[in-house]
């Protein structure tokens, strides 16, 4: 073959398989001859687009670059004072370039697959314990997705847990931030209950009351005993939450230590840029107790096969995958990779180092209070810690005015009202600014060590007293650190992870390059709209693309992960309804095989949940679903289906489906993760749909973070317009519906990889992806179909972008299991497959577009050898508890053992094929016994004498 001269784009560069040898050979492993054929054939002709996608021509890698800096170069990037609720913070290189910036860490996913995971759950287990040792509090999670969310959360955990009678009020004190209150009140409405806000200085207001939430440093800045008002609401059967800053808590009493059941807030100041409002960490903090009723993901400790202490999540049973409507929350992809990086924060700083920095903090804040006092200017708190509030008669903008002329943005509270906060980048120079901003002059510098707030609340415990919190001291030893617990882990660096309904496509390095620059980075989410010029047009631009490819009208980037989205989505149906007086309208019917964020969102939007069967075949149950119609016809408010199915396959009747909703008053909501296999094919807004979130952070190339970051925008027809997420600040009027989380945008800060991601791709490049990620899962369903049945399929015997390997019948004959076969995946060196979703005892294959043939043939030949070793336990060779598939994964450990006891080789439990001699993970560990975890709740570090 000669070498071409033609120039590459960057399609061929993100789509694996790419040369017509190999697209020929896999077109003819399935009878077709070229790959129009085979996809005409799988995508039914009543969903398919005449046109192709009318998007702006594909861009290089480096016109790419050019475009985000010209869009970088529209924003103006000043010194970030405005503080309410996001700080300027310096990400130390070493943890920015090796996690934040580090395929290993940012192309992990989920750590469903503890085993594999190690080093990403001992970061998490890190994130819990500095969270719960800084807010003395017993159980953290590994994360919330924003601060807002968070508290909102907690209402509802407090909700859950209190004894307090079902009419009960939540009390929400006056002084928290306003989007906090925005996102809270969504929630309440909602589900209809009482929110009451109220001034809890002055003591609790009348009535039943289920709980009350506070903050620390509050919205304006003041720091408070606040250990009376919650004593007061326990007494009066109610429980408590305090939002509270986290690095305040190095200086302050914690909540714990002040009486609280539960503390949240945002880490995004441990280190982890403004990003123009998010990806962050929020925290979610409980008291001994509540760990059942826990929204997010725990990670907590267990123990191997061998008995070695190990990771892996915990109390899974909460969660929406297992107990769906009932689960304690709909969050799924949370904040991982943003949750690793503030632990790592911690790790390299130690206690030590954090405390130094809220003094430094607070020493600034106090000279600045020093100086506006002395000029005679009245502050709204003498006892603050960051942020300082001062009241300028009719002055404000004059004031913000003139801070901004010497590049420092402040906080317009109101036209008489000035916030100021400080963090760890402010220096004497920005100190006196502000004090000239106001006229004042700079009082003198304050004494490091003393303190604006009363005695009594100064902090007399200790924190992260860990040894991982006081170990790691040079950059050597955290470059260390984080390459060890990296290379623990399998993520898209080293393997295909062929996940279902995951996506696990290549997150390219030019889409990642843009994220970190400071004209993108430093961005604070309630800057003044003319420096955010930049952030705006891409935004608009990158939505403008997604209408184009959904075939939607209007969409809202602001929600902050699929299961958001769902909730943003059916809220706007929701309130569609109401606005057509249809308050009667709350039945969402739910196919059996729905994700288990669908049926949890429907609750939190305050929707009854009715499953619709499905056929033997896969599709949706048409008797079935008429009888549901029929007996809910006027109470119907919507019906949630995913397209191609969670089954992997085109429902050929879904027009049918949408029209039989429709002509019953229901709408339509489109669960868009899927998107992979439909775009540039069909659109579910022309197809059917009125609402669709994406999975930006699947089909759209943001990495999975080990389990978050994600973008879950929702796509709606014209009617949803208004009812779109509104601005939680109340600053923009865009839409009327209710903000989801603190942010207009939501998790801006990684928008520019999905923007990168399409601008590069161009309309055929998309498309292109859509096509081959059919024709390799179809090449996989068929190479695999005669060791382990592909269950469902579509037209002609095809599927969409995965298919579903049904292992019952071996289990059956064999006892082997889906998660045996996952766990012995792990000795060739992939991840597994989805396990048990969505059907239990079977595994959901997904190559995606960017594994080429090699990678896949690599990963067919795995599943045959395995399928071999299950013919072996069939065949009475090898016992099952005795096979190497009952006891996989291997460590290196565990095969190096002196004594070698089992009725299979070490050559077979480490090199079942050859080609592992010379590439070859050893997982750290050998199976974790979940169940031992979950009866031992251990979910903070344990003592390093633990694992000896
Ligand atoms: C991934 C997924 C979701 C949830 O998305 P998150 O971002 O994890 O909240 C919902 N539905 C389906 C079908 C999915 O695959």
């Amino acid at each position: 073959m000669s070498i071409s001269p033609e120039v590459r784009h960057f399609s061929d560069r993100h789509i694996g398989v790419t040369t017509p040898a190999d697209i020929a050979a896999m077109l003819d492993r399935l009878g077709y001859s070229d790959i129009d054929e085979l996809v005409d054939t799988a995508v039914p002709a009543v969903i398919r687009k005449a046109e192709p996608l009318d998007l702006p021509p594909a861009r290089s890698e480096e016109e790419i670059l050019a475009d985000l800096r010209a869009f970088a170069g529209k924003n103006t990037l000043k010194t970030q004072m405005i503080g309410q609720g996001f700080y300027d913070t310096h990400t130390p290189p070493v943890i920015r370039r090796n996690v934040l910036e580090s395929p290993a860490w940012y192309t992990a996913y989920t750590p469903y697959q503890p085993e594999i995971s190690q080093g990403r759950l001992e970061a998490l287990l890190n994130f819990q314990t500095m969270v719960s040792d800084l807010t003395a509090l017993t159980v953290a999670n590994a994360s919330m997705l924003d601060e807002s969310s968070a508290a909102a959360e907690a209402v509802l955990l407090m909700r859950r847990a209190s004894k307090a009678a079902p009419t009960a009020k939540a009390v929400i004190d006056a002084n928290v931030f306003p989007q906090t209150l925005a996102v809270i009140r969504g929630r309440a409405a909602a589900l209809d209950f009482e929110v009451e806000v109220a001034d809890l200085t002055q003591g609790l207001p009348e009535g039943d009351i289920f709980g009350i939430v506070l903050q620390q440093p509050a919205s304006d800045g003041s720091v408070s005993d606040q250990s009376d008002i919650i004593a007061a609401a326990k007494e009066r059967g109610a429980m408590a939450t305090v939002i509270a800053d986290l690095l305040s808590l190095t200086l302050i009493k914690a909540p714990g230590e002040q009486g609280a059941d539960v503390a949240v807030g945002n880490t995004q100041r441990f280190g982890v840029p403004l990003f123009f409002g998010g990806p962050h960490a929020a925290y979610l903090a409980i008291r001994a107790g509540l760990e059942r009723s826990l929204p997010g993901r725990l990670v907590g400790v267990s123990k191997d096969a061998a008995g070695r202490q190990a990771y892996r999540l915990a109390l899974q049973t909460r969660e929406q995958h297992i107990r769906r409507e009932k689960a304690t929350s709909n969050i799924c992809t949370a904040q991982a990779l943003l949750a690793i990086t503030a632990s790592m924060y911690a790790v390299y700083h130690g206690p030590a180092g954090l405390k130094a920095i809220a003094e430094r903090v607070h020493a600034h804040a106090r000279t600045i209070a020093e100086s506006l006092r002395a000029a005679g200017i009245p502050l709204a708190s003498d006892s603050f810690f960051d942020t300082v509030v001062a009241t300028v008669a009719g002055r404000a903008d004059e004031v913000i005015a003139a801070a901004a002329d010497a590049g420092i943005n402040l906080r317009r509270i109101d036209a008489d009202t000035v916030g100021i906060s400080t963090d760890e980048t402010t220096t004497a120079a920005h100190v006196a600014a502000v004090a000239h901003a106001f006229g004042a002059k700079t009082a003198p510098a304050v004494a490091v060590g003393d303190y604006a707030f009363p005695a009594e609340l100064v902090r007399e415990s200790d924190y992260l007293t860990h040894p991982i919190f006081n170990s790691v001291r040079s950059e050597t030893q955290m470059l260390r650190y984080l390459r060890r617990l990296a290379d623990r882990d399998l993520a898209l660096d080293r393997t295909m992870i062929p996940l279902g309904s995951c996506t696990m496509k290549l997150n390219a390095t030019a889409e990642m390059e843009a994220i970190s620059w400071p004209e993108f980075a430093g961005i604070h989410p309630y800057a003044p709209e003319d420096q955010t010029v930049g952030w705006r047009e891409l935004i608009a631009d990158l939505e403008g693309r997604l209408i184009e490819i959904t075939g939607y009208d209007a969409l809202s980037i602001q929600p902050n992960s699929g299961a958001t989205g769902e909730y943003a989505g059916l809220l706007a149906i929701r309130q569609f309804h109401l606005s057509n007086g249809d308050a009667d309208r709350t039945i969402c019917l739910i196919p059996a095989s729905a994700h288990g964020t669908n049926a949890a969102s429907a609750v939190l939007a305050g929707l009854k949940v009715v499953v619709v069967k499905n056929t033997e075949t896969g599709l949706i149950d048409i008797e079935d679903l008429d009888a549901k119609i029929e007996k809910h016809r006027g109470e119907l408010a919507a019906i949630m289906i995913t397209y191609p199915s969670t089954y992997g396959v085109y429902d050929a009747d879904v027009r049918e489906v949408c029209d039989k909703v429709h002509a019953a008053g229901g709408q339509v909501y489109i669960d868009g993760a899927n998107m992979n296999a439909l775009v540039g094919l069909a659109q579910p807004g022309k197809f059917g749909g009125d609402v669709s979130h994406l999975n930006l952070h699947k089909t759209f190339a943001i990495p999975h973070g080990g389990g978050g970051p994600g973008v879950g925008p929702i796509g709606v027809a014209e009617h949803l317009r208004p009812f779109l997420p509104g601005d939680a600040t109340g600053t923009y009027s865009v839409a009327d519906g209710t903000p989801v989380v603190s942010t207009l945008f939501g998790s801006a800060g990684v928008l520019p990889i999905s923007y990168a991601y399409i601008a590069m791709m161009g309309a055929d490049g998309l498309t292109q992806a859509t096509k081959t990620a059919l024709l390799s899962a179809n090449y996989i369903a068929s190479r695999l179909t005669e060791h382990f049945p592909v269950l469902f399929t579509g037209n002609a015997g095809l599927v969409a972008h995965e298919c579903i390997l049904d292992l019952r019948e071996l289990t059956a004959k064999s006892g082997v299991t889906a998660e045996d076969v996952a766990k012995r995946l792990i000795d060739f060196g992939f991840h597994a497959p989805t396990l048990a979703f969505p059907v239990a005892g079977t595994l959901m294959v997904e190559p995606t577009e960017s594994e080429d043939l090699h990678e896949i043939e690599r990963f067919i030949e795995a599943m045959i050898a395995i399928r071999a070793e299950i013919d072996a336990v069939i065949a009475g060779e090898h016992e099952l508890a005795e096979s190497p598939l009952r006891r996989a994964p291997h460590s290196a450990e565990t095969i190096i053992a002196g004594e070698w006891d089992r009725a299979y080789s070490r050559e077979q439990a480490a090199y079942p094929v050859a080609r592992l001699r010379t590439d070859k993970y050893f997982p750290p560990v050998d199976r974790i016994d979940g169940a031992f975890g979950d009866r031992n709740l251990v979910c903070a570090c344990p003592a390093p004498e633990a694992f000896e």
